[in-house]
């Protein structure tokens, strides 16, 4: 396990710390999105709350993670797939928020679907979440 994930770490050209490896661990072992504080929560003392913000933003720059808004405008963060690249995302699918687990989840295969904008708009990203019960809790 660990293996990979440093693997992860060289192929982007970050240094592999001990930090480092624990954040990306935690994405790896989590069935859903990460908030911050279930991070902080999750690392104890051990990572102070500059390091793992700093880690985070290093991580979704690289194309490592993402951002997923949420309603009480916080922000999650969720593992990338393959596409996913420095500087540049191709996270266009659908977030489900479970009301019961409030687990928040990637939907890989569920693309956001496209969206009609009036003459002179142009997209940059569009997000998409939905709320409801997810397949364990139903
Ligand atoms: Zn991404
Ligand atoms: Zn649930
Ligand atoms: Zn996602």
């Amino acid at each position: 396990m660990s293996d990979s994930i440093r693997s992860i770490l060289k192929k982007n050209n970050l240094s592999v710390t001990d930090s480092r490896l624990h954040i990306l661990e935690l994405f790896y072992n989590a069935k859903g999105a990460l908030a911050h504080s279930d991070i902080e929560k999750q690392t104890g003392e051990e990572i102070d709350r500059v390091t793992i913000y700093r880690t985070l933003q290093t991580f979704e720059e690289k194309g490592i993670i993402h951002t997923i808004p949420t309603a009480d405008n916080s922000v999650k963060y969720a593992l990338c797939k393959d596409r996913c690249e420095e500087g540049h995302h191709h996270d266009n699918h659908v977030h489900f928020i479970c009301d019961h687990c409030g687990k928040t989840i990637c939907l890989d295969d569920v693309l956001v679907p496209e969206v009609k904008l009036p003459k002179g708009f142009e997209p940059h990203q569009s997000n998409m979440v939905v709320t409801g019960s997810c397949n364990i809790c139903k």
